[in-house]
């Protein structure tokens, strides 16, 4: 395997411009002779699908969803970064740049990154244009706020249903596109192979989620923005449906896989409550502009928060780290705050829960704009606890949010297979280590809108791929896979759920290869994944048959997938002798518990290549060279 990213040369304000200008076009009249397919209608695939559409591509969208508009993108709260500088706080394109890259502990790709906060400025454009309705101004200029690990306020939003109101806008550009006769929309229906014809993607074979039916589709070339695979986990605030299946099948065909073990660990939601819970619940990170995160300063303190005076609490966030204070990036806020929950100081029950406060904020502002910024957040918060945090402060936890991980692309937005892209969080592309809030919107929707539909003609009008269709024998071949694959955990018959299963590899990985990773644990993780997946091909009960909507079957499929991908993310983070972001390695810290990355070994990004079953997985390097930001230790002091 060559990894070869492409990156184009000379100063970087103007690879973007120059490597769009050097892309081959292809005719407008020749487009509609193309099939695309887009698989995922999340902010990066339906903004992908809705362009090349319009573009004049013959466009196949999948999603497992009902509709479109139910992708986890929906969930996203907080807003979008771009570096529109409507503050004139200093900020601009190559801030937003330094931040990001500063944020990702200098484990991205520089072009890469600048190119993103490049586009960021246009997103929003495109969005208003839409009608996204932003939160404003009195005097009608969009509103901004901030978010961890800048000090300036870049982040757009519209209250606290940001990824709502853009997925509207993406889906609607989709809509029109179907209206028009050139985006196919098939919800419902499951990617589960990717087929590879003389060493190029061409297409996918799906199972139709309310018949059974299985199906080949053929494209001229395959794009995937199938989202994250946060709920490796189990308990995560992604969706519950949110699944690593297409980006793991797709490696298996030959995709490699980058920093399995980058994932996100958010520090502000409601914490666990109890065994039986499915699903955690992300408090948005806007809280942390006004909310003040604080625990008592003795440990084992168990009054309300109310009894606890000012002198007794401990704001450690502002007292650790002056400048950033409270918006500190994640990784930080959350180690943080797992640190003072295991010397005791922690709240509410369990003790794994840390304040997050308003009582100042509602004081100096009034409860009317408070509830005009995050009323619908403190809804939920109340729904959910029964606790009223205008009156009381919010208990919160960290938990898994995000991955930064995911199919290895070049400059271009394509793996390592020709024919296929990763877009939005499916790739590993722009976040390195640790991921800024507010920058996987932008990240979805520049990579959707107005990177791969580029780079998508350039591979076209290139590689001239050959007319095929889904009756070539590769599509037979995978057919039959995915048809045996369902039978036979169809044919287990054992005693214990899915869930099960999946609740226990979630326990293994989150203890293990969650906040914090040493090697002890690691090596222990994967024995238990081992034996417990070996376990589940033996025990598994899964319900129902293969010719109807049967959700444990489809849930089965994505343990199986889950199970696979936890042993590679300890592989990974195993390799990775050193903290960066937040992949924290017990073992490298500096004096006051700070990441340290080890830059001599370690620059690279990590590219695993399947070997087949059984086999370990080759590791690849991709070296990473910083000509702008220079590799620094991460301080927010
Ligand atoms: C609670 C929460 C709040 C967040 N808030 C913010 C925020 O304020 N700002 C920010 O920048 N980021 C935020 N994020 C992160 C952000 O929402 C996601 O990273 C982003 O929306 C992912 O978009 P996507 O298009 O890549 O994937 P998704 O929105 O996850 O879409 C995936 C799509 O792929 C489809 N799909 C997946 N697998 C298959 C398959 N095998 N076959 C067919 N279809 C498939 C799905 O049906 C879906 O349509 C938040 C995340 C969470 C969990």
């Amino acid at each position: 395997m060559q990894l070869d990213p492409r990156t184009p040369t000379g100063p970087i304000e103007q690879a973007w411009d120059k490597s769009r200008f050097e892309m081959k076009l292809v005719n407008p009249a020749n487009k509609r002779k193309h099939t695309v397919i887009v698989v995922g209608s999340g902010l990066a695939g339906a903004s992908a699908a809705a362009t090349m559409g319009q573009l004049g591509y013959n466009v196949k969208c999948f999603c497992f969803q009902d509709s479109p508009r139910r992708a986890h993108s929906i969930a996203a709260q907080g807003g979008i970064n771009a570096a529109k500088n409507y503050h004139s706080d200093g900020d601009s394109i190559y801030r937003l740049f330094y931040d990001t890259v500063k944020g990702g502990d200098f484990r991205s790709r520089e072009t890469n990154v600048y190119r993103l906060a490049q586009i960021s400025v246009n997103i929003i454009d495109q969005c208003v244009a839409q009608g996204v309705p932003f939160a404003r101004e009195y005097s009608g200029t969009l509103a901004n706020r901030s978010f961890g690990g800048a000090q300036v306020s870049r982040t757009f939003y519209a209250r606290g249903q940001t990824g709502q109101q853009l997925l509207l806008g993406a889906y609607q550009a989709l809509q029109w596109q179907v209206d028009a006769g050139r985006v196919t929309m098939l919800p419902r229906h499951e990617m589960l192979d990717l087929v590879v014809i003389d060493g190029r993607a061409r297409g996918i074979v799906t199972r139709d989620l309310v018949s059974g039916k299985i199906e080949s589709h053929a494209a001229d070339a395959v794009v995937l923005g199938t989202g994250g695979y946060g709920n490796v986990y189990y308990l995560s605030t992604n969706a519950k449906g949110s699944n690593c299946t297409a980006i793991w099948r797709a490696y298996k065909r030959g995709a490699a896989f980058a920093n399995p073990c980058f994932t996100q660990i958010h520090p502000t939601c409601i914490p666990v409550s109890g065994h039986y819970q499915s699903k955690l619940t992300l408090m948005s990170e806007s809280l942390r502009n006004d909310g003040r995160i604080w625990v008592p300063k003795r440990a084992g303190d168990k009054r309300s928060p109310g009894q606890i005076a000012e002198e007794e609490r401990d704001y450690y966030l502002e007292r650790r780290y002056p400048s950033f204070g409270n918006l500190v990036p994640r990784d930080v806020a959350s180690r943080n705050a797992k640190a003072v929950c295991d010397e005791g100081r922690g709240v509410g029950p369990g003790g794994l829960g840390v304040y997050l406060d308003f009582a100042d904020a509602i004081r100096r502002l009034g409860v009317e704009i408070i509830r005009e910024r995050y009323g619908n957040l403190f809804e939920m918060y109340q729904r959910i606890t029964d606790e009223n945090p205008y009156r009381v402060p919010m208990r919160i936890y960290p938990a898994i949010h995000y991955t930064m991980g995911g199919l290895w692309v070049d400059y271009y937005l394509m793996s390592t297979i020709p024919g296929l892209f990763a877009i939005g969080e499916a790739n590993f592309s722009d976040h390195g280590a640790n991921r800024l809030g507010a920058s996987a919107l932008m990240q979805g929707l520049s990579d959707g809108y107005f990177i791969v539909p580029s780079t998508v003609s350039d591979y076209i009008a290139t590689a001239k791929p050959e007319k095929i269709d889904s009756n070539h024998p590769a599509f037979h071949c995978a057919e039959r896979g995915v048809a045996e694959m369902t039978k036979r955990l169809l044919s287990v018959k054992g005693q214990r759920t899915v869930d099960s299963f999946h609740r226990e590899l979630g326990g293994i990985v989150w203890h293990n290869c969650g906040m914090s990773r040493n090697e002890a644990g690691l090596k222990e993780a994967l024995g238990k994944v081992r034996a417990l997946r070996e376990e589940y091909w033996k025990n598994v009960i899964v319900a129902g048959s293969e010719d109807e909507l049967n959700q444990s079957l489809e849930k089965a499929g994505r343990v199986a997938d889950f199970f696979e991908l936890a042993e590679l993310m300890c592989i990974d983070a195993l390799q990775r002798d050193e903290s960066c972001g937040a992949h924290f390695r017990e073992e490298h810290q500096t004096p006051d518990g700070e990441a340290l990355r080890d830059d001599e070994r370690f620059s690279y990004v990590s590219a695993w290549e399947y070997q087949g079953p059984g086999k370990p997985p080759q590791l690849h390097r991709e070296p990473l060279v910083f000509e702008y930001v220079h590799p620094s230790q991460r301080s927010y002091k």
